[in-house]
């Protein structure tokens, strides 16, 4: 079942019609890494005391869906899908502003591949009697305003962390064994399968600033002095990436939607590998 999961995501992602730049000559993302987290992880509950109440746990995610009382226990897959090296190339290139590629690979995401590549999962775990939810799709599922900054009841960076997928780094982003210029997802299932253990000392261990008080590359990188050594600024970086300015940028670029950022994702030490080298 694991590695069908695995197949049938890669797939989805690498031949997806839209995951190409004539511009690049390249695609937009490549193989992801896939990771299961069991979906009844005290891990779930901890992400209430430390996101807030408003975070779901997989049964509930789950029986939100299915109705009360459904879950019999199951499993929480949860994917990186890196970016190519030619999209990386060129939002490292820039400064102030993301690249139009990566603007359109941004919007490619939001709109499409996410979605279509959940959907064809969640279709091909019916085929073998299993149930499932995706998270992101959910009638429930909405951006709120927390007292520092936006939130949502299902944060795929803390469900990335539960599936031993990696850390986070001193810009909030995450940190995977493929760096941070990655995307995350994930989709609750009723199967249970054999979860992925967590090799971190912490959540912060991979990241050098955490490790030896040094780097901060993404502080340098980041054009709206959203990181600092004290963390990252969510709300700063949500006007910055996502807009008014950000919305007309990418209007100018024929893409309906912000232009987003993710500048502290590349040009930096942990862009495409653990720093160091963990595993
Ligand atoms: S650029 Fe340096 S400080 Fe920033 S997240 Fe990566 S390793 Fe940590
Ligand atoms: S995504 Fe952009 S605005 Fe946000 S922290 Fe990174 S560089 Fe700064």
């Amino acid at each position: 079942m694991k590695e069908l999961i695995r197949e049938v995501i890669t797939r989805s992602i690498i031949d997806h019609k839209g995951n190409w730049s004539d511009l690049l000559a390249n695609r937009y993302f490549e193989e992801p890494l896939v990771n299961f987290a069991g979906g009844d992880d005290p891990i779930f509950e901890e992400f209430k005391e430390i996101i807030g109440p408003w975070h779901k746990t997989p049964l509930e995610a789950y029986e939100a869906v299915h109705g009360e009382e459904s879950w019999r226990g199951g499993t929480v897959v949860s994917w990186a899908m890196p970016w190519s090296k030619a999209l990386r190339d060129s939002n490292r290139r820039c400064t102030d502003r993301p690249s139009v590629e990566w603007t359109k690979a941004y919007d490619l995401c939001a709109k499409v591949l996410q979605k279509e590549v959940r959907r064809e999962l969640l279709q091909e775990m019916e085929r073998h009697g299993v149930r499932g939810v995706a998270p992101a799709d959910a009638e429930w599922f909405r951006i709120m305003d927390a007292p520092d900054g936006k939130t949502s009841p299902w944060s795929d960076r803390h469900v990335a962390y539960a599936a031993g997928l990696g850390t986070f780094g001193l810009n909030s982003a995450f940190l995977s064994v493929k760096g941070m210029a990655i995307v995350l997802n994930s989709v609750v299932i009723d199967a249970v399968l054999d979860p992925n253990q967590r090799t971190a000392e912490h959540h912060r261990a991979d990241c050098l600033h955490f490790k030896t008080g040094a780097c901060g590359a993404c502080i340098r990188r980041c054009p709206a002095q959203a990181v600092s050594t004290a963390g990252h600024d969510k709300t700063r970086c949500m006007i910055f990436g996502y807009g008014p300015d950000s919305v007309r940028l990418a209007k100018e670029r024929g893409v309906e939607g912000p232009a987003g950022c993710a500048l502290c994702q590349v040009g930096v030490p942990c862009e495409a590998c653990i720093p160091g080298n963990r595993h």
